[in-house]
């Protein structure tokens, strides 16, 4: 693991400036394995387990840097940090807005859509999930304007569907009909809108999208839209 400066791991976990946290610690606000730890300049190792041996005036630290957790994304809210209006980071606490390296959503869903949004920290691991190399399925719970004709689950099967504006042809995906207005549809990859757009491709409408699974990891049904929670590793192997 790696070890960083105490003062410089406070700040980048967004506790305050570098001069502000050096206050809290050597105001002894700072406890390790039960006792103050007043030196800025003390290295500790950052590994997962520091945020329950430290406290940072009298409340757990933060999850440290390597960090990943899944949040259940409610209707209305956007993944990017560019947009106006609602967005996913406001869910989460306020000083994680202040950290470096930043949260970031792993993909993102449209703000009409809901469901099972991973975030993390780690590049390494964002770029391992999305990339198209590694397939991870995505699942996702559809509701249509119109009843399916029964052709969509061989054509989406067979791949080589050829979204408008696009020029590669979809990879093969799962659909199963559950009632007949209601799919679940498997994705390995994700492409801008891509459910939205495959039923439109076959004449239909999304009226409705909803993702609850991605990999091996299914959203929790006691997770509410808009909470969150950490991910455990064994969470994260059931991604792969
Ligand atoms: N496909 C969509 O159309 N929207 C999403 O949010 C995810 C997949």
């Amino acid at each position: 693991f790696p070890t960083a400066r105490l003062d410089r791991l406070l700040a980048n976990l967004g506790y305050g400036s570098r001069r502000e946290v050096q206050g809290l610690i050597q105001g002894g606000r700072v406890i390790l394995d039960g006792e103050a730890e007043t030196d800025p300049a003390q290295h500790v190792y950052v590994k997962p387990d520091l945020a329950t041996r430290m406290t940072v005036a009298g409340e757990p630290l933060d999850p440290p840097p390597g960090m990943a957790l899944m949040i259940h994304k409610p209707l209305g809210v956007t993944c990017s940090h560019k947009e106006t209006g609602a967005l996913i980071y406001s869910l989460l606490p306020e000083r994680w807005r202040r950290r470096d390296p930043v949260i970031s959503t792993v993909g993102r869903l449209d703000k009409e859509t809901s469901g099972l949004l991973l975030m993390t920290d780690d590049g390494a691991l964002l770029h391992r999930i999305i990339s198209p190399r590694h397939h991870v399925p995505k699942r996702y719970q559809v509701t249509l304007d119109r009843p399916l004709n029964g052709d969509e689950a061989a054509l989406f099967a067979a791949g080589g569907l050829m979204l408008e504006g696009e020029d590669k042809p979809l990879l093969p995906a799962e659909m199963e009909s559950a009632g007949p207005k209601q799919a679940t549809l498997t994705l390995h990859e994700g492409r801008y809108h891509q459910v939205r757009r495959m039923f439109a491709a076959v004449g239909n409408h999304v009226v409705a999208l909803h993702r609850d699974r991605i990999g091996l990891l299914d959203l929790p049904a006691d997770l509410e839209a808009g909470s969150y929670r950490l991910l455990t590793a064994a969470d994260i192997d059931a991604v792969f």
